[in-house]
């Protein structure tokens, strides 16, 4: 299992600060949820752990090596970092079982990996070998988190990967996910906008707002001692 560890990373994007001096770190194979409104900087966020992109100040490691600071950047497909994106960014004219395999290198592509991928995610078997646009939004980021897992990451990097779907589907496809992580020990970051969808994922919750980190802490640390006045209001929406 790895950890996660952000110290003061920063990054400006047209000209405005979108990350200002943000810290995190998480303990190995435990799942944070970064909770913000739109345009908070949480997209950003991910993209510099995934290593899409370089902050221009602060690190980031992952367990004890260092991947990105001043004078280091460790390209993405080094990193060992699963994605998914809200979309899920299916390849439409690849099969379930083809998408599933796609990350996979070599010795990894032996034909049972996408079974075992789509087991875990909770995703029916006999899905395999149809294309995306035959299956449900549900079952589409089912499919996401199943590539995303397969090749064994070290990080799952999550965003806003239940926001399309519909509540009952949401809440269905969550519990399939932390399910799936905890099974796999994977240390996993989500961010959302949904206040409520944080508090039930996050063992730690992160609260992020034009770009800093507004408060961090256990579920209920900030749900009942909110540090500001706009924390409460934020988190106030969910109940
Ligand atoms: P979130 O995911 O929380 O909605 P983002 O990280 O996508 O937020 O964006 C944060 C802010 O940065 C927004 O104001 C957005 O317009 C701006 N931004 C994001 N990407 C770019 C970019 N490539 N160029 C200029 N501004 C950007
Ligand atoms: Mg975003």
């Amino acid at each position: 299992m790895t950890s996660l560890t952000i110290e003061q990373i920063s990054k400006d994007l047209g000209g405005l600060p979108v990350l200002r001096a943000v810290s995190l770190s998480l303990e190995a194979g435990s799942r944070l949820a970064v909770v913000g409104a739109s345009g908070s900087g949480k997209s950003t966020l991910l993209r510099l752990i995934a290593g899409f992109d370089r902050p221009d100040s602060g690190s980031v490691r992952i367990d004890d090596s260092l991947v990105s600071d001043d004078a280091v950047f460790v390209p993405a497909h080094r990193r060992g970092i699963g994605y998914v994106a809200q979309d899920g960014a299916l390849f439409p004219h690849l099969t379930v079982a083809q998408n599933i395999h796609f990350g996979l290198r070599g010795r990894q592509r032996r034909g049972h990996e996408a079974d075992a991928a789509a087991e875990l995610v909770g995703l029916d078997v006999r899905l395999l070998k149809r294309y995306p646009h035959e299956l449900s939004g549900g079952q589409q980021q089912r499919v996401a988190l199943a590539r995303a897992l397969a090749p064994g990451p070290r990080i799952l990097l999550l965003d806003e990967p239940f926001s399309a779907l519909d509540s009952g589907l949401r809440n269905q496809t969550r519990h399939a996910v932390v399910e799936a992580v905890e099974r796999t020990g994977t240390t996993t970051v989500l961010v959302t906008h949904d206040q409520a969808e944080a508090l039930s994922f996050g063992q730690q919750i992160a609260v992020i707002s034009g770009g800093r980190i507004d408060q961090a802490g256990s579920p209920i640390q900030v749900f009942q001692n909110p540090s500001s006045p706009q924390t409460a209001d934020f988190l106030g929406d969910a109940i």
